[in-house]
């Protein structure tokens, strides 16, 4: 349920409201807006009568919510939300577009310090490369670990681009002190327990939509980090399973006007992992800059046949380059895709 404030409503009188409801056992959220102020009140609210809420003076009007997501919903939270990455002054979200780049994995030292220098140039704003890697046969490689958090670390160093990374354990968090945004791979997304404890830090978190979740499923996820207090999350559409097999998965783009309907999360978008295919990635990353994705998340390898992970599906870092340059071309030519 949301209650709309009044206008001039005086915040003493306001402050006065908030308590009573919480009095009554529900957790509030206050959103405060440049023209009005709205309450979202979590917990069961079928016992409220509306009437009851509505002989405050200062209340305007109240709103059932029907959906299950409250803290994630566009309803509580009408202006987008602009996730701040660190203290590097950058962020995502209401035109902050994220050009996120970098390898599938961490392989050495040398490999993502490389990439990461190639990918700044070509405009990249933020580096990925994954440390601990969700792999299908526990005979791959499973990721440098320790080591490859260090060694982006040392990226983050050097090009003073901040870095994502993906957590599989929760019990790995104090190595993630220092990165920049963590991210929840798409096998992860309903791992509740994960989510839970995600949401008791202050770091931004990257979901990523599950295999074969739908756009309220993973609105539900981010309402498990942001019901602990997390507030920065990141929403990525990485593409579907379907019954189609000539590319990876199948990129559901419609989810970026979707969940910008839903929600006021920023969403980004991850055409490597979608596609599996490094020449479909160019085009999808195109289509989704111009349907309103704050951002993209795209594999770049400065040499993709011998990746230890997902090399079919990375570009090369002047690819990168061409690809960044096509996606600033549509951002300035769609002026606002919303
Ligand atoms: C990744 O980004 O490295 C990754 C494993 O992606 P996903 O979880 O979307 O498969
Ligand atoms: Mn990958």
């Amino acid at each position: 349920m949301i209650v709309i404030v009044k206008p001039q409503a005086p915040q003493e009188k306001v402050n006065e409201f908030i308590q009573w409801i919480e009095s009554q056992n529900f957790k509030t959220h206050v959103s405060t807006g440049d023209y009005s102020t709205i309450i979202g009140l979590i917990g069961d609210t079928s016992r409220l009568q509306e009437d009851q809420l509505l002989s405050y003076d200062i209340v305007e009007a109240v709103k059932k919510v029907t959906e299950p997501f409250k803290q994630a919903n566009r309803k509580f939270h009408p202006h987008d939300t602009i996730v701040p990455v660190g203290d590097s002054g950058l962020k995502i979200g209401h035109g902050n577009f994220a050009m996120i780049a970098g390898p599938c994995s961490v392989e050495s030292e040398e490999q993502v310090i490389g990439i990461a220098k190639l990918v700044k140039q070509a405009g990249a704003t933020m580096l990925r490369g994954g440390a601990f890697k969700p792999r299908t046969s526990p005979y791959d490689f499973q990721g440098l670990k320790a080591d490859g958090i260090k060694f982006l670390l040392e990226a983050k160093q050097e090009t003073g681009l901040p870095i994502v990374s993906e957590i599989m354990n929760i019990n790995h968090l104090p190595l993630f002190e220092d990165v920049d945004v963590i991210q929840v791979g798409a096998r992860n997304m309903q791992n509740f327990e994960l989510l839970r404890e995600l949401g008791k830090t202050n770091k931004p978190i990257l979901l990523k939509r599950g295999l074969a979740n739908t756009i309220k499923e993973l609105l539900m996820s981010a309402e498990y980090i942001m019901s602990g207090g997390n507030e920065n999350v990141i929403l990525c559409e990485r593409g579907i399973r379907t019954f189609e097999t000539t590319t990876r998965n199948t990129l559901d783009l419609s989810a970026v006007p979707v969940l910008h309907e839903l929600t006021h999360l920023p969403v980004i978008v991850d055409p490597s992992h979608a596609t599996g295919v490094a020449r479909y990635v160019k085009p999808m990353a195109m289509a989704a800059a111009a349907c309103g994705a704050d951002g993209l998340i795209i594999e770049v390898h400065n040499d993709p046949i011998h990746a230890l992970c997902d090399g079919a599906q990375s570009l090369l870092p002047e690819q990168f380059a061409d690809v960044a340059g096509a996606v600033n071309a549509i951002r300035i030519a769609a002026g606002s895709a919303r």
